[in-house]
């Protein structure tokens, strides 16, 4: 892409309404618009590190054997009704009516309707376990939207349901998802830890939140030390595996780490001193196991294959997907801009010409990213007629991990100069071996 084509509408003074810095860097990097409080237009750069986040998402989620498919945003009262949900919600949901009428409502999560789909189609143990997920807006009319997209009104979010026969295969399935969610995380360049979270009305001890460490979280965090140590890495797992799922989980759940809610004073003084850490943190997702609360209401009943029917075990798991923006934002970024991690970046490196316009450097950024999109990587190159130092911090700001820079000089010699924009750290060398470097760090 090159810049003078694109649209990318940075802003030079810091937006005053942004308390945070990630609010700040995605408007100044012209990442999103603000349309009405909490509701954002995504603009180019933005929108494709979200679809970055998103394929993170459903590959890690296909990988699990999860099956995707999309429900609607907006549904019908009457499902919330008959699960008495309706009532409860109070005004967090936005409540809509049709022109004949009737009510209805942007979807603030998706139980009754994917409870709805299985009814209306599963009648069998034998079709179970069974796990379909998708990736929607929701809408919540939260009080106070706030910090852009990491508490907005309209969010995107990942929300999987699993249907299991028993207990145990449905613990089986948030093990599953616990595990595959570790891996999304890192794949996003993030650390967020599983904490034991309050099931709230729902009920149940089996919930965990992921959280990212970040002191402009909102959520106030109690930990042992020694699981900030734990990484997943590559390891080869295998879904079906219940041992497999199992082990993970209390690998990465025997340490101490609980959210303010579920917070115990006394098992914390256990941890030894010089480990006990208390600290905010950013919520990017959450997994539930809640048995029948809903089938036993809506009917979603199996016949168990010994003469019975059964209504099905399930549990909801949610990933905050825009939200994940703002959290890895807060996570990596210096006072220049955002440091995107390799795995969401919006392109994968940027070209600096230092000097537009002149035959050599103009020819030999040309050629670079002839060559690097061969390759299969997505340059960002910054053709215009911008001074050198004003072109730099556009690349340090929008935060492409790499950068290649062309200048007269390096042209005669046959250099260019790699910089990363994690360590500011550069490197001359020739073109042929910048490409092959970009290309190695990504993988192609
Ligand atoms: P919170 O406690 O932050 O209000 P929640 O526990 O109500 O969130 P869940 O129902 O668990 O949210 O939703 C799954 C995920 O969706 C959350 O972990 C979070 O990452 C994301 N999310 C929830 N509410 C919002 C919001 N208003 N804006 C952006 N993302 C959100
Ligand atoms: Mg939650």
């Amino acid at each position: 892409m090159r810049l003078s084509r694109y649209f990318l509408p940075v802003l030079k003074e810091t937006p005053a309404e942004a308390q945070i810095v990630s609010h700040r860097l995605m408007l100044r990097a012209g990442m999103i618009k603000q349309a009405s409080a909490g509701i954002y237009s995504w603009l180019p750069l933005g929108y494709k590190v979200l679809r970055n986040i998103e394929r993170i998402v459903h590959e890690e989620q296909v990988r699990a054997g999860h099956i995707p498919m999309l429900m609607p945003t907006l549904q019908s009262a009457d499902l919330w009704r008959e699960s008495g949900r309706y009532d409860d919600y109070g005004e967090e949901m936005l409540r809509i009516s049709d022109r004949h009428g009737r009510d209805m409502l942007y979807g603030p999560t998706n139980e009754e309707l994917v409870t709805d789909i299985f009814r209306a189609h599963v009648a069998s143990y034998k079709d179970l376990p069974l796990t379909l997920y998708h990736i929607q807006w929701k809408f919540r009319d939260e009080i106070r939207p706030r910090f852009g997209v990491m508490r907005g009104r309209e969010f995107l979010m990942k929300d999987g349901y699993n249907f299991d026969l028993t207990k145990d295969a449905a613990l089986h399935a948030y093990n599953r998802h616990l595990v595959s969610y570790l891996r999304t995380y890192e794949r996003m360049g993030l650390q967020a830890i599983p904490m034991r979270a309050d099931s709230g009305p729902i009920g149940g001890d089996y919930t965990h939140e992921f959280l990212v460490l970040a002191e402009t979280g909102e959520s106030e965090v109690f930990y042992d030390s020694a699981v900030t140590d734990l990484t997943f890495g590559d390891r080869e797992i295998d879904y079906d595996s219940v041992a497999q799922c199992q082990s993970i989980l209390e690998e990465f759940t025997s340490r101490y780490a609980r959210t303010d809610e579920t917070h115990d004073e006394a098992l914390y003084a256990q941890i030894p001193e010089e480990r006990r850490r208390s600290a905010r943190g950013i919520e990017v997702g959450q997994i539930f196991y809640f048995g029948t609360t809903y089938s036993e209401p809506l009917g979603a009943l199996v016949d168990d294959g010994q003469g019975g029917r059964v209504p099905v075990h399930m549990g909801s798991h949610g990933i905050g997907v825009s939200r994940l923006l703002g959290a890895i934002i807060e996570a990596s970024h210096d006072d220049k801009g955002i440091i995107w991690p390799e795995g969401v970046t919006p392109f994968h490196c940027g070209i600096v010409n230092l000097r537009q316009g002149d035959a050599g450097t103009d020819s030999a950024c040309a050629a670079l990213e002839a060559a690097l999109t061969a390759r299969g990587l997505e340059p960002l190159y910054d053709d215009t007629e911008e001074r050198a130092g004003a072109k730099f911090a556009t690349m340090d700001l929008i935060g492409l991990p790499w950068r290649i820079t062309v200048g007269p000089r390096g042209v005669e010699k046959g250099q260019v100069e790699l910089t990363s924009r994690r360590t500011g750290e550069s490197e001359e060398m020739s073109p042929e071996a910048a490409v092959a470097r970009v290309g190695e760090i990504y993988g192609v």
